[in-house]
């Protein structure tokens, strides 16, 4: 008979990691390959943002990652909107070594009883939804497996649509030892006229220079010869020129580092995650956090379709991934193409192109579905980029005697919303001042408890129905919130 498990994952990064073992929490039998027969294997990405931590605490996971060589708080000395450096903190946020905390996450994922093989290299995939019959490539012998579910976490995805002009990333290590007194213990980042460098001290006693910028515009002023543009743009630096002469402890490496939003990461039965799905501007450190909480947002997808047959969850769920997709990709390209403008050297030709909306484009052969993830994505950029936040309201809260009502622009809609890790639609607040539809604050449901409004009652009254369910300073501070980006006003 051949074996069966709920959900067949590719790839052991941090995406399918944390699949993995959410699923299993949820009580999922999960089987994982992993291609790389090189384990613990090297891999960029080791600064982490301080969310991580918190994802990594929801899967408690902190015990298998106590022996992971890091580097904790390290703070940035940060050269970008002016020529003078600034050095700025860091609370929570890590550097590891990304070979060993993958490895520590596989492991855990064996331990609590993920079906591991690696390496393994993926030979057939044939059925459909619900009924997946996969064939793999072992060292030892070829093996099938049958799943409801395929996640595809395999990396970076050449079929996409870009969300920037191109980026590419070359890097080289030194001898920490080399290292000039200056640079220890701080992360280095400076914006130069092609692009941006950055660098910092690895766990494992190296040192990491970055160089993120246009691969045309290496290959127009230094074709062919990538060591010397790498040290010719730190010789032009501030941070780095102090170490634009050192010997370079191995060879240079590099890769594209363009972000992107990978065509159908949505097909029944068979999801992308991390940078299978889409891949963020790494000038914000955040693709293993954003990789990560997007896998926590697939489990709940196929958790709210595992559970019902209703047609209607199941497109819920697929719109619930869609538009978490969606928004990740068009948040992180409006904030980065921000982040970009406010450089010293804006004038020159890489800023300028990136500080304005990029002009995404289609191949003409794009089917459908592509043209609607364009559009989508675009729709999203522009509601976000459209979005002002509220001035919020500075006179005194209102007066417990003083009759209440929502103001008149609220809607109340039905939004997907996710209750016991599955997505529903609950009641939510629409209204312009706020940036997407609000059904929870501080946790709490707003409705149907809030419903009470349409009989203008008195902020004592309402207070005294809220405080049944919170404590009275939370329901306090739930109304003046609301009250001081006018969602909530007196009705006289
Ligand atoms: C230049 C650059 C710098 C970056 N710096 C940072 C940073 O400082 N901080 C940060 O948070 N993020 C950073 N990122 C982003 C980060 O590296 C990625 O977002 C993150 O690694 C994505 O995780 P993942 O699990 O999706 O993919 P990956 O980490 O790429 O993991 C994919 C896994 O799938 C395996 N695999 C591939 N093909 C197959 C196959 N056919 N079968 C089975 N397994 C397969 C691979 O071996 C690998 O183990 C950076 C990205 C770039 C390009």
């Amino acid at each position: 008979m051949i074996p069966s498990v709920d959900v067949f994952i590719m790839g052991a990064g941090p995406a399918g990691l944390c699949a993995a073992l959410r699923l299993q929490q949820l009580g999922y039998r999960v089987a994982l390959i992993e291609r790389s027969s090189r384990w613990p294997r090297p891999q960029i990405g080791e600064a982490l943002t301080p969310g991580v931590k918190n994802i990594i605490d929801f899967l408690d996971a902190n015990q298998a990652l106590e022996k992971v060589p890091h580097l904790a708080r390290l703070p940035t000395c940060l050269r970008w909107q002016s020529h003078t450096p600034e050095i700025v903190a860091h609370s929570n946020s890590a550097v590891v070594n990304r070979a060993a905390f993958d490895a520590a996450l596989l492991q855990l994922a064996c331990e609590r009883g993920v079906q591991v093989y690696q390496p393994a290299s993926l030979t057939n995939v044939s059925g459909q939804a619900g009924a997946w019959q996969l064939n793999f490539n072992t060292p030892t012998r070829e093996q099938q497996i049958q799943a409801c579910f395929i996640l595809d976490a395999r990396g970076r995805s050449p079929q996409h649509i870009a969300c920037a002009p191109r980026l590419s990333a070359s890097w080289v290590e030194l001898a920490h030892t080399d290292i000039p007194v200056g640079l220890a213990h701080l992360t280095q980042v400076e914006a130069v006229e092609h692009g941006w460098l950055w660098g910092t001290h690895l766990p494992d006693k190296r040192y990491r220079v970055m160089l993120l910028c246009d691969p045309a515009t290496q290959h127009q002023l230094m074709p062919g010869r990538p060591e010397v543009w790498l040290r010719a743009n730190c010789a032009s630096s501030q941070l780095f020129a102090a170490i634009a002469e050192l010997p370079f402890a191995g060879r240079l490496q590099a890769c594209s580092a363009t972000p992107y939003l990978a065509y159908d990461s949505w097909q029944e039965g068979r999801l992308k995650l991390g940078d299978a799905a889409f891949a963020l501007d790494p000038i914000s450190s955040s693709g293993v956090e954003k990789a990560m909480r997007f896998s926590l947002q697939a489990v709940i997808a196929i958790h709210t379709i595992h559970h019902t047959q209703q047609a209607s969850r199941h497109e819920l769920a697929r719109e619930f991934f869609q538009r978490r997709l969606i928004e990740t990709c068009a948040r992180h390209s409006l904030w980065t193409q921000r982040y970009y403008a406010q450089v010293w050297c804006s004038h020159h030709a890489f800023w300028r192109d990136r500080a304005v909306p990029y002009p995404r484009t289609l191949k003409l052969t794009a089917n459908a579905s592509t043209h609607a993830l364009f559009d989508a994505l675009q729709q999203e950029f522009e509601r976000l980029q459209n979005y002002r936040q509220p001035e919020l309201k500075r006179q005194p809260f209102l007066r417990e005697h003083q009759a209440i009502r929502f103001s008149r622009d609220v809607k109340i809609i039905k939004a997907p919303c996710v209750m016991n890790d599955q997505v529903q639609l609950w009641p939510a607040l629409q209204h312009p001042h706020l940036e997407s539809p609000l059904a929870f604050l501080e946790n709490e449901a707003l409705l149907p408890r809030l419903n009470i409004l349409s009989h203008q009652p008195t902020l004592a009254a309402v207070l005294g129905i809220l405080s049944q369910s919170m404590s009275i300073h939370k329901a306090r501070r739930l109304l003046e919130w609301l009250w001081q980006r006018g969602l909530l006003e007196a009705t006289h």
